[in-house]
């Protein structure tokens, strides 16, 4: 989706920002989010290994994460077989919107299992989300900050970024995101995530 404005002044791209994230704070659905450390990140040097599955000493599952330089042992308690330390980031509450009329298939199928079917969703802009970050949804919110009954928890597909154009330029129009669309699938009961605290 892209919206094309003709002004080139960065305030455009922050009211559109502000606009969706208004929106969906009025229409959306409070959750919250568990942004999964990345080896993006790894690399950055703000997060280190898991060191109680990818130390090199403790497991087969150590020795394969050496070779293949991804994700550590799914039954580590410390990492849930992310391989990098606590696994997850803070957690953050944000909004987000169905794109598609479709609610009800996560609302009604408790397994969550039929194919082809992930609801797709509209998120803000920030924080930056991405692939294999999970979601955390509630029957109710007994405050602004208090979730109720957990309803389920989710991992996000790879999230396609909403750009505004904000006009042209030599070699291009300059593009800013104002959001996200994704999709959500259930993860099951027996998931390594269902055991991540919030
Ligand atoms: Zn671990």
């Amino acid at each position: 989706m892209a919206i094309y404005i003709k002004d080139s002044e960065g305030w455009s791209t922050n009211l559109q920002q502000e606009y969706h994230l208004e929106a969906l704070t009025a229409f959306g659905e409070r959750v919250i989010l568990k942004r999964r450390w990345q080896t993006e990140d790894f690399v950055k040097g703000l997060v280190s290994r898991c060191t109680a599955c990818a130390d090199g000493v403790t497991s087969i599952a150590s020795r394969v994460t050496d070779v293949y330089k991804q994700a550590g042992d799914s039954r580590c308690s410390s990492c849930y077989g992310i391989g990098f330390e606590a696994g997850f980031i803070e957690p953050s509450i944000i909004t987000y919107t169905m794109a598609d009329d479709n609610d009800d298939d996560i609302k009604t199928s408790k397994s969550g299992a039929r194919e082809g079917e992930d609801p797709s969703i509209q998120l803000p802009h920030f924080p930056r989300i991405r692939q294999g970050d999970m979601l955390v949804r509630f029957f109710s919110w007994d405050s602004p900050t208090n979730p109720g009954a957990e309803e389920g928890r989710f991992v996000l597909d790879a999230p396609t970024p909403n750009v505004l154009r904000t006009g042209s330029e030599f070699g291009g129009a300059l593009a800013n995101v104002i959001g996200y669309t994704s999709s959500i699938k259930r993860l099951p009961a027996d998931h390594a995530y269902q055991g991540v605290v919030l």
